[in-house]
């Protein structure tokens, strides 16, 4: 079993078997459709398929019906898909006379390769491909009614661009009808909560050209939100012990010497700066420097442990075409730490982060996430350090996870080459993980910056150092916060809490009074005294996700009261101001 998915190996390989034949259907779909076609490769995929085509004539989204249509022909048709191995002359023939140049490529690249003498390829009626199987036992095994060509994208012939650029089909295939409906629900959903659809409409973020591909700017409603979250990290670490530090962009060359950077991590740091003959880079990690505030002065280990925080803004390459909203950016802020402690301490250590990951998911409305636990596999040329210290300290955090009651899962030789980690892993709205959080052990960086502690004895001992981020990066949390409230976020995390909407302007000056009392109380609001129907402002405040509307006319004016309209329940009558005032405030005072 895997325990990550809970699906066995076999049904896996079942439904990749599925979906690569289906791909085969497809692409005798089109020789059927366009004969003189080029094919490619077909690869099964997560939840389908795709597969390359070569076309004389280019086809457009609305040609997919028609192929989806043929490929039903083809499934009910209940063909078999017949292997027969052939030697790779005959293959070379047999592919140059179907006018297969792709194939035919492919088979001279297993021969120089793989030294194979012999290829499979499989027969569906009349359309044969170059292909190792394993197939379905006829084309009637797939669902007709499961099936759906989904996208039409351009890709290079073997993803390298000074080749041929060809069309690439994706479709996606289930065992029922049932499946299916429900994976397009979930797509049509992820459209809806796209991080960057949101972002636009709800002005949280925005992405300029001019400044940057990869440089997000916060916008004052993201900006915000953001801003109280920082206070509400900065405010929850000091009350665990955390004292924060502020350290510089560009560091010294030699940092990154020490460090190792330079050495591991140079391919995702940017072209370094010269000023006054010194050479900078931007730093890709907060780690460096703040191990230089540890080595500032001799620590005993009654200073320890050490807990140091920081929101560090790091710059990291990535290249252009992988760069997505906020998902992936080119510069970014952690919500970074680091804890040195002794070997007595680490379990404590362990544990209070964990219970920190758990406070801030509940209270950022995460409900659904596992923990990830990455190990050391056998392979020791892989790792530095000492092996049995590992294998302690990875003893540590099994133990401190299973203490918790916690989801976790274990994952060996998935560990970095300089510790073990656990990373939060939490599904997107693509039924993807993500991972949302981590907190890992270096056993690299204070061997390498020659960190110590004097212990009970008087003698020096190296003490263990953690990496944790609460948020991976703001980034990338938010961009993960926006698609799973679909913009509707917990009110004390949204940018404006409160609307108020005079019935006319008339109520107006009530409604800056209401403005005024609620300002006092450090609630966020705004008022709507645009000149548009009462209907059509309620409209545009729901869309715009305010977890409060206060519609005010001549009732509430007289009565010191406002009328609640909530997000998520609607209209909740009239109530006194005051206890309006009383209710937010309760609900807002565990963030404050
Ligand atoms: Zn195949
Ligand atoms: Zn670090």
């Amino acid at each position: 079993m895997n325990q990550k998915t809970g699906k066995t190996k076999k049904s896996e390989s079942n439904r990749e078997t599925l979906r690569h034949s289906t791909a085969h259907v497809l692409a005798k779909a089109i020789l059927e459709l366009f004969p003189k076609t080029k094919v490619a490769i077909g690869p099964a995929i997560d939840h389908g398929f795709y597969y390359d085509f070569e076309f004389v004539k280019p086809i457009a989204q609305k040609d997919l019906p028609k192929i989806e249509k043929r490929m039903k022909k083809i499934i009910n048709q209940n063909l078999k898909f017949k292997k027969k191995q052939i030697s790779v002359q005959a293959a070379l023939k047999l592919f140059k006379k179907l006018n297969q140049p792709y194939k035919v490529e492919l088979i001279k690249e297993l021969k120089r390769h793989e030294k194979v003498e012999k290829v499979t390829v499989y027969q569906l009626g009349d359309f044969q491909d170059l292909c190792r199987g394993p197939h379905l036992e006829s084309t009637g095994k797939i669902n007709a009614q499961a099936i759906k060509l989904t996208e039409l994208a351009g890709a290079y012939w073997q993803g390298d661009e000074k080749n041929k650029m060809l069309t690439r089909i994706y479709g996606v295939v289930f065992a029922t009808k049932a499946a299916l409906k429900k994976h397009l629900e979930m797509l049509e959903q992820a459209k809806k909560r796209n991080h960057r659809k949101l972002g636009k409409e709800l002005e949280l973020f925005a992405i300029f050209p001019e400044i940057g591909q990869g440089l997000p700017v916060w916008l004052p409603n993201g900006y915000t939100i953001r801003r109280v979250l920082e206070d509400y990290m900065l405010k929850l670490e000091k009350s665990y012990g955390y004292e924060h530090i502020l350290t510089p962009v560009i560091n010294r060359k030699e940092l990154f010497e020490t460090s190792g950077h330079l050495e591991f991590y140079q391919d995702s740091m940017y072209t370094p700066l010269e000023i006054d003959r010194q050479t900078f880079y931007l730093k890709p990690m907060n780690c460096p420097a703040g191990m230089m505030v540890y080595k500032m002065k001799p620590r005993s280990y009654k200073d320890l442990p050490v807990k140091m925080g920081e929101l560090g803004t790091v710059y990291r390459y990535e290249q252009s075409g992988e760069l997505h909203g906020l998902q992936r950016v080119r510069g970014f802020t952690q919500n970074d730490a680091h804890i040195f402690c002794t070997p007595e301490q680490l379990e404590q250590e362990f544990m209070e982060v964990i219970e920190l990951f758990e406070i801030f998911f509940k209270n950022v409305g995460f409900h659904e996430y596992k923990y990830r636990l990455s190990l050391r596999d056998e392979d020791s040329s892989k790792y530095v350090g000492d092996k049995d210290r590992w294998e302690w300290a990875q003893n540590v955090m099994r133990k401190v996870l299973k203490k918790n009651k916690v989801d976790f899962y274990e994952e060996p030789g998935e560990a970095a080459f300089y510790g073990p980690k656990i990373d939060v892993q939490a599904v997107n709205v693509f039924g993807k993980e993500d991972s949302i959080g981590t907190n890992q052990i270096d056993f690299n960086l204070p061997e390498r910056f020659n960190l110590h502690y004097i212990d009970e004895t008087g003698s020096k001992k190296q003490p263990f150092v953690i990496h944790r981020a609460l948020i991976g990066s703001f980034e990338r949390f938010f961009a993960f916060f926006i698609e799973h409230h679909a913009g509707a976020f917990p009110i004390w995390l949204s940018a404006l809490q409160v609307m108020i909407i005079p019935v006319s302007d008339k109520y107006l000056s009530y409604a800056q009074k209401v403005a005024k009392k609620l300002k006092q109380e450090d609630i966020r609001v705004k008022i709507d005294s645009s000149a548009e129907s009462l209907g059509k402002k309620i409209r545009t405040n729901q869309k715009q996700k305010i977890p409060y509307m206060l519609i005010v006319g001549d009732k509430e004016a007289d009565q010191e009261k406002v009328a609640v309209r909530t997000r998520d329940q609607g209209d909740m009558g009239a109530i006194k101001l005051a206890k309006f005032i009383r209710e937010i405030k309760a609900k807002l005072a565990k963030f404050q």
